[in-house]
């Protein structure tokens, strides 16, 4: 039997029928009144979920579109930045600000780490010259399934003067991030990931100190330029035809979201992630995050004596599940279980049942069969 596929990968993650309902509308003309109510009530509801009374911009664009509108607005060709690069997003962000000429530092760790916010502080503290413009931090490393303390890393670049930027991709929507309480400056994320969307929407929060920046910030922008965008938002409008069905979705997903609640969100997230992990040691399968620092959005897993790629494809094949590899360096030797979005404590029992067929087939002997189904339920029925 086809046609269940279930996505338990870090984006695109599953879409409610409700919101894709409200995308198999017709489309509306963008500069009606329609799309205009339409837009006032996404805005206003985007700022309830980045916890801001700044502005969030939405674009026709992937997540990395909209990380790269909140790195180019605000900085200069020669300016010096502080990327955090712990795995293959933060890698990208690098290579994005060296693509526009930026002076980059890369502040790394292990992939499987966590940055940490003392090398930060101490080149942020070293600068006593203010020669540092932005810090910029992947929140959830999805490539690793780690979570950085962005909180401790913001307090130290506010302290100091820069922007702090975030690509809070896979952490928007699954764990707190309040944007004004953090003094977060660029907030960037994406439709496929917390939001409950198909890929297609890009969305930038920019603090008033951003716009500061924006002022004198001098490397090429059209299309992404969000001064444009902040114009037309202004007016209930976009300066480019926005995608109007997925707007259609949008609005129906944030009014889901805030139905259930920023709190009840994270605490969905936050058990899922628990229950997994504990499914995972009791497989006897490492986890590669250390607890301290793993992703609400996605667990990474690192097994020993059977190939990740094997447990994948027999998972797709044998159960129509999808599960995400490694990537760049890892491809092969871990795999990612996606819980991020619209995910049921059903579908985490599912995921984890499957995987333990998967092994039982592969002849791993490691564990009991049902030990991780059992450790799972625990934690799921604990709360
Ligand atoms: C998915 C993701 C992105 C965006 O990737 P796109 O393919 O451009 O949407 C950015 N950062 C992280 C951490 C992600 O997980």
């Amino acid at each position: 039997m086809d046609n269940k596929l279930m996505l338990m990968i870090p984006g695109p993650t599953p879409v409610p029928e409700p919101v894709l309902l409200a995308m198999a509308k017709h489309p509306i003309g963008h500069r009606s009144k329609d799309f205009e109510g339409l837009l006032a009530d996404v805005t206003a509801q985007l700022k309830w979920l980045h916890q801001t009374q700044s502005d969030v911009l939405v674009l026709a664009a992937s997540g990395t579109g909209a990380m790269e509108a909140g790195i180019i607005n605000f900085l200069s060709a020669g300016d010096r930045v502080l990327v955090g690069v712990n795995g293959k997003f933060g890698d990208r962000w690098a290579q994005v600000c060296e693509t526009y000429g930026l002076k980059v530092e890369r502040v790394t760790a292990e992939w499987g780490k966590p940055l940490d916010p003392a090398e930060f502080r101490r080149l942020l503290d070293a600068d006593t010259d203010k020669t540092i413009k932005a810090v910029v931090i992947t929140h959830s490393e999805t490539s690793t399934g780690v979570l950085n303390d962005l909180e401790t890393i913001s307090k130290d670049v506010k302290a100091h003067g820069a922007l702090i930027m975030a690509d809070a991709v896979t952490s928007l929507g699954a764990t707190n991030v309040p944007m004004d309480e953090w003094g977060l400056d660029v907030v960037a994320s994406g439709s496929q990931k917390g939001y409950m969307l198909p890929p297609g929407l890009g969305f930038v929060a920019v603090s008033q100190k951003a716009w500061d920046a924006y002022k004198t910030a001098t490397l090429p922008r059209f299309y992404l330029d969000l001064g444009k965008y902040k114009k037309a938002t202004d007016k209930n409008s976009t300066p480019f035809t926005p995608p109007v069905t997925l707007f259609f979705g949008l609005q129906v997903a944030l009014d889901m979201m805030q139905k259930e609640g920023l709190e009840s969100i994270f605490a969905r997230h936050h058990r899922q992630k628990n229950a997994t992990r504990a499914a995972m040691q009791a497989m006897s399968l490492p986890l590669f995050a250390a607890d301290a620092a793993a992703s609400p959005a996605i667990t990474a897993v690192a097994p020993v004596s059977v190939d990740a790629e094997k447990i994948r494809s027999l998972v797709k094949k044998r159960f129509d599940i999808l599960l995400a590899g490694g990537q760049d360096h890892l491809k092969g030797k871990i795999f990612r279980v996606g819980h991020l979005g619209f995910v049921s404590d059903r579908d985490i029992l599912t995921a984890i049942g499957a995987l333990e067929a998967a092994l039982l087939e592969l002849g791993y002997d490691q564990c009991q069969p049902g030990a991780g189904l059992a450790a799972a339920s625990q934690v799921l029925t604990q709360g």
